[in-house]
Parts: structure tokens; C-alpha cells; sequence
């Protein structure tokens, strides 16, 4: 009897255990997949306008539906409703060009991940890096829900010639070392091909864009002094990386072009007639012949602007970063600290006539139906240029260069998108996408500046509200201090 009811308790007490971890599963995955964020002002980014509709279904990350409150709520646990009391929602914005960098940076960065979600921030573009094949496996992690952190589209490493200043490149000199190099990025199953000129001559250039655009990839890069903008188009170049670049269609570009190729003049002096008068009616009309062929830019405003009033502030002390960035990571911005401090001052004035110049355009780029991609190129080696922050202040720049609110929001959301051909799953808060939502306390479409007063993230399936995402501040900060004092520095 005792040996029955002992059997028997035993039993029980499996079951309990069994029906308990059962339904443990069961809560859990009713729990973690679907949330309904209602009382929202639902910013429709295409439109430019408020949607009527205040609320969004989430199922397991994706957006359900969208609709009315009193609809859509129906079997959904308590703590998975979320009043959006008036707020703004968003789409998680883009950040087109950054680099994760530095042989010696790996922990630093991939600490630093989940810091460009607490800017609204979920999605990034690594536009080429050392790391690049560190970058490819957190880009799968993440995607796999190992490692948080924005989703990642990345070029692995960019392609150069010989001898290039950039570390960890793919260094070619001629066609049978480019297909090697498209063969190693092939089977790395890379987002984008990105492309530079340190020292990669212009017919070689030339064929390594026709190459990988042949291959099926975007291809982003910069552009060799011996090329026209327009003929790298024509050959399948999707985007040009700094706008400055595009100055050069305010000259006569053309015939510059032809007398560097055919001797005529050397580089220097190619460059110097860069620099005389610019013709703002030739840019424009220079603009609108690149639009039509489907070409964007990533400004990468920041940069500049940073470099052109560095003789003034000090920003590191001024930046938020300073509390998350690493002595290691910061001492990195040395080098051009030092660069420019043997600036004399009739060159710092003309940077910063260059940096005018170069913003103005900005507006006048997007009205030729250029696709503007936000992105800061933040990195290690780009000083004073932060993950997550400086996307922000890039927007603010695009604000103050008098580009509208709307239209700076798209280069943020659905331009990446729409480059990355993920429109039809990314970009902007309609049914069938990928919940990447931000609420703002404050009206986007008035002022860009409200991108900084975010009060809650939805991304990777997690809804993160100001706590939370101070939280994941007070984490990478501690992680700062401890690498800073296993580093002794
Ligand atoms: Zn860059």
C-alpha cells in the first residue's frame, strides 16, 4: 500500500511537473509572439501623413495587422497590450553606412551593438571593415535571435587595388583576381558589393563594377578620379557613398575626366579644377541625369561637419558616447586629431566653405529624385562620429540644410529599404512587415529633432520601453568599465 501510494505520488507529481512545463511552452509562446500597440499615431513614411487607424497587431515580429483598438483586441495577455497614449510610431530607422572596425575592437563592437537600438535604430548597413567576416556571423546571429542587436546588411570587405592604405580588403590587379575576390564574397553570401578607389585604377574599377553588378549585387562605393559618375552608373553602380563626391558635377566633369585619362593633365591638377567656381545649374541638371538612372547617395554629413568645426568644440566631452565608448575604441580618433591639428588655418577655412557647400546640396539632390540614404558612416577610425548618435545628428543636418521633415524620414526608412529591395518586408508600419517600430513622444513629420525623444522600441519580437532601453545603456556602460579596467586604461 505504502509502495502503491508512494508510486502514486510519484505519478502526480511527474504529471504536475510535466503539465507545468507544458504550459509554461504554451504562456511562453502566446507571451513572447503577439502584442497589440493601440492609441498610436501611426506615421505613414510613403505618405507623409498620420495614419486614420490607431493600432497594430504584432505576431511574432511581424506586423499582423493594423486597424482599430476595439477590433483588433482580442486574446491578448494583459501585459502584451500597450497604450501608445497618443504617441508617435514609426518604422525603426536606418543607418546606411557604418563600418564595425578594428582588429583589436571585436568585444568593443559587438558591445556596442545593441546601443543603435536605444537610438530607434534597427537596422544597419556595414559598409565594408576588417572585420568582415567577424560582421557576417554577428549578422547571422542576430538574424537568428542569438545576439542582439540591429539587423545587419553587410559588404564583408570592400574591394581595392594593390597596396591600398585600407586593412583587410580584397586587393585585386586585374580580372582573374576580381572574379576570386566576387567568388570569396559569393560564398559569404554578402548583402552588397561596396568598392574603393586608394588605389584601384579606373578601367579596373570600371569592370569591378560591371562584374558584380552582372552577379546580381547592389554595388556602393566611392569614385576614382579617372571615371564619370554617369559611366559607373551606366556600368550597374547603385550608390555613391559621401555626396561630396557628387560636387564634382558642379565642373566640368566630363572633360576633366577625358584629359586625366588621356594625360592631358595629371591628378592634382584634375583635382585642383575641382575646385574653382561651382556651377549650381550644371550640378542640378548633372543630379537629374543620375536620378534617372536610379542612383542614391549617402551624404555622410556628419563626417564633414564634425572635421570642418574641429578647430571649436571638443566632442567626445560633449557626446553622450563618451559614457559607452571604450579608451581603446576613442584613442583611435587620435590619428586625426593629430592630422588636423597641422592644419593651417586657410585650409580649416576652406573645409568648412567645402562642408557649406557639400550640405546645401543635399536638398537640391533629393528634388533632382536622387534616393538619399541616411547613414553616418560611424566607426572606430571616424573620429567623433558615434553608433546610434550620430545617425541622428546626420538627419538634423539634412533638417537644417532645409530638407522637409517627411522626406528626411524616408532617407532613413523606406529608401534603405527600397535600395536593400526589401520594401515588400522592411521600411515602413504596414501589414506584413517586419515589426521594427519606434514611438516618439514627439511629431516627426514636424521637426526631425523628435526621432530623439523615443519612448519605447519594437524590434526582433521584444517591446523595449524606456526602462528597458536605459537599461541596455546602464549594460554597455558597464561593459565599457570593464574592458577599460581589464585593459588598464
Ligand atoms: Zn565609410
Amino acid at each position: 500500500m505504502n509502495i502503491i501510494c508512494r508510486t502514486k505520488g510519484r505519478v502526480a507529481f511527474f504529471l504536475t511537473i510535466t503539465l507545468c512545463i507544458l504550459s509554461f511552452f504554451a504562456n511562453g509562446q502566446t507571451d513572447t509572439t503577439v502584442y497589440l500597440i493601440y492609441n498610436a499615431r501611426i506615421v505613414d513614411v510613403v505618405k507623409g501623413n498620420i495614419r486614420t487607424e490607431n493600432a497594430v497587431l504584432i505576431n511574432k515580429g511581424r506586423i499582423q495587422s493594423i486597424g482599430d483598438h476595439s477590433k483588433l483586441n482580442k486574446n491578448i495577455p494583459s501585459n502584451h497590450l500597450i497604450d501608445a497614449g497618443n504617441r508617435f510610431l514609426i518604422p525603426g530607422l536606418w543607418d546606411m553606412h557604418v563600418h564595425l572596425e578594428g582588429e583589436d575592437l571585436v568585444a568593443d563592437n559587438k558591445a556596442l551593438l545593441p546601443i543603435f537600438i536605444t537610438y530607434g535604430v534597427t537596422t544597419i548597413r556595414d559598409a565594408a571593415s576588417d572585420l568582415g567576416e567577424q560582421v557576417l556571423a554577428w549578422r547571422n546571429e542576430i538574424n537568428q535571435g542569438k545576439l542582439f542587436g540591429p539587423t545587419i546588411f553587410t559588404a564583408g570587405l570592400k574591394l581595392e587595388g594593390i597596396n591600398s592604405i585600407w586593412k583587410g580588403d580584397l586587393e585585386i590587379s586585374n580580372e582573374e583576381e576580381l572574379n576570386q575576390a566576387l567568388n570569396k564574397l559569393d560564398s559569404w553570401h554578402v548583402d552588397f558589393v561596396k568598392i574603393t578607389e586608394n588605389t584601384l585604377k579606373g578601367p579596373l574599377f570600371l569592370k569591378s563594377i560591371k562584374a558584380a553588378h552582372a552577379r546580381g549585387y547592389i554595388v556602393s562605393g566611392h569614385v576614382p578620379m579617372d571615371l564619370t559618375i554617369e559611366e559607373m552608373a551606366d556600368a550597374g553602380f547603385s550608390s555613391v557613398e559621401h555626396s561630396s563626391y557628387l560636387l564634382r558635377l558642379g565642373y566640368d566633369e566630363k572633360e576633366i575626366v577625358a584629359n586625366l585619362k588621356s594625360g592631358k593633365i595629371s591628378a592634382t591638377e584634375a583635382n585642383n579644377l575641382y575646385q574653382g567656381e561651382f556651377n549650381q545649374q550644371k550640378a542640378i541638371k548633372g543630379y537629374e541625369a543620375l536620378a534617372k538612372k536610379g542612383l542614391a547617395v549617402t551624404p555622410t554629413l556628419i563626417g564633414g561637419k564634425q572635421l570642418a568645426n574641429f578647430d571649436r568644440d571638443i566632442y567626445l566631452r560633449d557626446s553622450m558616447m563618451v559614457k559607452y565608448l571604450t579608451t581603446l575604441y576613442t584613442s583611435k580618433y587620435q590619428w586625426r586629431i593629430d592630422r588636423m591639428s597641422n592644419e593651417t588655418p586657410e585650409q580649416t577655412a576652406e573645409r568648412k566653405k567645402k562642408y557649406a557647400l557639400g550640405a546645401s546640396q543635399v536638398p537640391l539632390m533629393q528634388k533632382a529624385g536622387l534616393l538619399i540614404l541616411a547613414g553616418s558612416d560611424a566607426a572606430a577610425l571616424n573620429s567623433f562620429i558615434y553608433p546610434g548618435e550620430s545617425l541622428v545628428s546626420e538627419l538634423q543636418l539634412y533638417q537644417e540644410a532645409g530638407m522637409q521633415p517627411p522626406d528626411i524620414l524616408r532617407t532613413a526608412t523606406i529608401n534603405g529599404a527600397k535600395f536593400m529591395r526589401r520594401f515588400d518586408t522592411m521600411g515602413s508600419v504596414d501589414e506584413g512587415k517586419v515589426a521594427d517600430l519606434v514611438l516618439l513622444e514627439e511629431n516627426p513629420l514636424q521637426s526631425i529633432a523628435a526621432v530623439k525623444k523615443i519612448y519605447a522600441v519594437f524590434t526582433k519580437g521584444r517591446y523595449l520601453d524606456r526602462r528597458a532601453l536605459d537599461q541596455i545603456l546602464a549594460d554597455v556602460r558597464d561593459a565599457k568599465r570593464r574592458f577599460d579596467k581589464e585593459r588598464g586604461s
